[in-house]
């Protein structure tokens, strides 16, 4: 039976599934455009308020700690006078009757309901894939898993040499556990860096205890009442107290699909960030919007923009893909990746490579316009990079010091030259004079 909300005084109803960081930023944007307009409910599946997702692989090296990730305590929901149901998963969704159903048996009726559901990690079906302490790396309760392995256990096995496995791997390593990374393909994080830079990733992660076994075919968990050891197709057997499967993410749609909404991969949804029910959105990584898959929070701010407009009937804003940069936050490694940095034969490549210092730099250029980048070492002006990469700009006029960044100029008056020897080079222009310009 649905209890009347004394809340509501006349407001229409909106109720959020998935208080991640998809749907708590919607929440954020719509509060700021119409702080009053809804009585809100949001359910949550964790047993939290907001926190940062990004960070829990700092959390897990022990660089920070949960507090510190926490964006949005219980306390900020009881502020803006939201009911916060956590932890209840949502089982069902009536669309008929417009309500939706813990797994606690809370019942809310909606007007407007709004699903960021997220994902899952995949957890490849391997012989002993069931096994106690075979994980994946979504949440904090997998962060505790990790640490509590840690203490009691020596070895840890990560499958996966992406971006989660190698943070993974990292705060397993820092954690004091020796640590193996299997991966599939021949070179690390394959999706965002370039092989020399994968090889300088290796090296850099050797330095740091953690063991890269590439082209790794991983054939079962061993174990009896929990994981004991990994198992190769080459009869490598490596011992485990504890497996991380990072082997990438599938959209949660569980939900979607009971509630019969159109499902692909994720759920569709269109421009406005509908789905096949024009009381239902959707956003995050549970969506799939023109075919594409999400997987970093970039996208997902510019999607809670979207609903939030929508909702609040402010705007019939649309929402546009726009391109993604990478970071790998292990600290004491500097990366960035950002559009297409392989190329074709219709683009240009200019590389700069310091071997001594573990730096490579690869800009990928068509017709005058930087379209993707891989800096390894030195990324310092990553931000740079990603502007030029996002807003199309052209470089012809920089190129010949496109590697080097945004070098500063200095207007010298010419009567100054003379005394140029005693010129204080701005930070940043590697100390040299690129041109002298008569006035
Ligand atoms: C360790 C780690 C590091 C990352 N690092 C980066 C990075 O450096 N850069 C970057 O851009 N991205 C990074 N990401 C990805 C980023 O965190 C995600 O893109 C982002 O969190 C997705 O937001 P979301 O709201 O769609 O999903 P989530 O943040 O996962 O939120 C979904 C929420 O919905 C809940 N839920 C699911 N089903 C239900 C239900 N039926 N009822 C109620 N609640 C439900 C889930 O429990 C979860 O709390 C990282 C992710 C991880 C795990």
């Amino acid at each position: 039976m649905t209890k009347p909300d004394p809340r509501e005084a006349g407001r229409p109803r909106l109720v959020l599934v998935g208080n991640g960081m998809a749907g708590v930023r919607a929440l954020e944007e719509i509060l700021a455009r119409a702080p009053h307009a809804f009585a809100i409910t949001v359910f949550g599946a964790e047993p939290h308020g907001g926190y940062n997702r990004i960070m829990l692989s700092p959390v897990l090296a022990g660089e920070r700690t949960f507090e510190a990730i926490t964006t949005h305590p219980r306390s900020w929901y009881h502020e803006n006078a939201i009911e916060l149901i956590a932890p209840e998963p949502v089982i069902g969704i009536d669309r008929a009757a417009k309500t939706v159903t813990g797994a606690l048996g809370t019942t809310r009726r909606y007007d407007v309901l709004i699903l960021a559901t997220g994902s899952n990690p995949v957890i490849i079906p391997l012989p002993g894939h069931d096994l106690p302490g075979v994980i994946g790396f979504r949440d904090i309760a997998d962060v505790e898993r990790m640490i509590a392995a840690s203490k009691s256990g020596r070895n840890a096995v990560v499958i996966g040499g992406g971006l989660l496995g190698l943070e993974a791997a990292n705060g397993l390593a820092r954690n004091g556990m020796a640590t193996t990374v299997l991966h599939l393909m021949p070179t690390l994080m394959e999706r965002q860096l370039d092989p020399v830079s994968a090889d300088l990733l290796r090296a850099d992660l050797g330095a740091r205890g953690i063991k890269v076994i590439t082209e790794a075919d991983t054939k079962a968990i061993i174990g009896t009442s929990k994981v004991e050891a990994v198992q190769l197709a080459d009869g490598t057997r490596l011992p485990a107290d504890i497996v991380v499967m990072a082997a990438g993410i599938r959209p949660n749609i569980a939900l979607a699909r009971q509630a019969g909404l159109a499902c692909a991969r994720g759920v569709e949804v269109d421009d406005a960030l509908l789905t096949s029910d024009p009381r239902v959105h959707a956003l995050g990584e549970c969506v799939q919007h023109r075919g594409a898959l999400f997987g970093l929070v970039e996208p997902l701010y510019d999607m809670a923009r979207i609903v939030a407009d929508r909702v609040c009937g402010t705007a019939a804003s649309t929402y546009t893909p726009a391109p993604t940069g990478t970071r790998l936050k292990v600290t004491g490694i500097d990366m960035f990746s950002a559009g297409d940095f392989v190329g074709d034969d219709t683009t240009d490549h200019l590389v700069f490579r310091d071997p001594a210092r573990g730096v490579h730099k690869k800009l990928v250029v068509r017709d005058d316009r930087l379209i993707g980048a891989v800096l390894y070492g030195e990324a310092a002006d990553s931000a740079w990079y990603f502007n030029l990469i996002c807003n199309e700009i052209d470089v012809s006029a920089l190129r010949d010091t496109l590697l080097f960044g945004p070098v500063e100029t200095t207007t010298v008056p010419l009567e100054a030259l003379p005394e140029i020897a005693e010129i204080d080079y701005p930070a940043g222009s590697g100390g040299v004079l690129l041109a002298v310009t008569e006035l």
